[in-house]
């Protein structure tokens, strides 16, 4: 049975846009030593701003934006909306077919009958496509079409405006150490966790990796683990954690239904404020 009070905590967090969904997370939240995050759409803002535009050998950059825009047509990815976005032509779908979107890696379809890839590294050499040796620092997706390299896009994406005062407030509660996983690149990675004084981080990783990453982290640690997602493709590691907690507007419903812990307003200083809320519900019940 839930002591009374752990009610009191639960409805001064949801006061807070905060959902608990029982008080069980309530004593691990208190007890939390380690916090991991996802990158995109958690601790940044999930909106990339198309920096740069590489085209390669034939291709000009018109093109190759068209092709990246056009096989990203359908995808709910954040990076499929910037490059729509910086495409920002009306999308003809008809001449768009087969289209398959792999998590952590990007799209293949075919455009107007010549096959299109759009992702990252690894999509691009899973179909047999080679990257020139070059590579860019940052977020990239690199298109190929009809299996001949085209070029790449530069993304940025930035940091929410409360992610730093997330991680600072989780040191000042106590939480010992903070990382980060994600499947966006090293280069990517390295700023946003430089920037954010996050502890630690690893970059590349495909969601059924994150969950590896998680555990590692749990035995490396030890002591209750939260992590912090999205939700997009972050359902399986949200229900590993001790305390899964998933951002409300962007999390998918399979994510809502695996997260412990759910964040109406996808801030990520609001993980410190449940931290704090249970710490003071959890002693004051002891
Ligand atoms: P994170 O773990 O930071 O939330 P994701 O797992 O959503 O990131 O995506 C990781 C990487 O996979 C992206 O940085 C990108 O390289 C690639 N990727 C995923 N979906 C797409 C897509 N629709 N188009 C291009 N690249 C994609
Ligand atoms: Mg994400």
């Amino acid at each position: 049975s839930i002591p009374l009070s752990f009610y009191g905590g639960i409805g001064g967090a949801s006061r807070n846009g905060i959902l608990i969904k029982g008080g069980n997370y309530l004593e691990a939240l208190a007890k939390t030593e380690t916090v991991v995050f996802d990158k995109t759409g958690t601790l940044t803002t999930g909106s990339f701003r198309v920096n740069s535009i590489k085209p390669s050998g034939e291709m000009t950059e018109e093109q190759l934006i068209m092709y990246a825009a056009l096989a990203e047509s359908s995808s709910t990815h954040p990076l499929a909306a910037s490059i729509r976005a910086a495409y920002g032509k009306e999308i003809d779908r008809s001449v768009v077919a087969n289209v398959t979107e792999t998590a952590g890696r990007g799209v293949s379809a075919e455009v107007s009958g010549r096959v299109v890839l759009a992702g990252n590294a690894k999509l691009l050499a899973d179909g047999g496509v080679a990257i020139p040796p070059s590579a860019p620092a940052g977020t990239a997706i690199h298109v190929a079409v009809d299996k001949i390299y085209a070029g790449y896009l530069l993304f940025s994406d930035t940091a929410k405006p409360s992610a730093k005062k997330a991680v600072n407030d989780l040191k000042k509660l106590g939480v010992k150490h903070t990382a980060m996983l994600t499947g966006d690149a090293e280069a990517a990675a390295k700023l946003t966790a430089e920037e954010l004084g996050i502890d630690s981080y690893r970059a590349g990783l495909l969601p059924q990796e994150k969950v590896s990453g998680l555990e590692d982290i749990m035995e490396k640690f030890g002591g209750s683990t939260a992590y912090v997602g999205d939700g997009i493709n972050d359902a399986p590691v949200l229900s590993r954690a001790d305390v899964g907690i998933a951002m409300g507007s962007l999390g998918s419903d399979a994510a809502i239904e695996a997260a412990d812990v759910v964040l109406m307003d996808d801030d990520p200083a609001k993980v410190a404020t449940a931290v704090r809320i249970s710490k003071k519900t959890f002693w004051i019940v002891r």
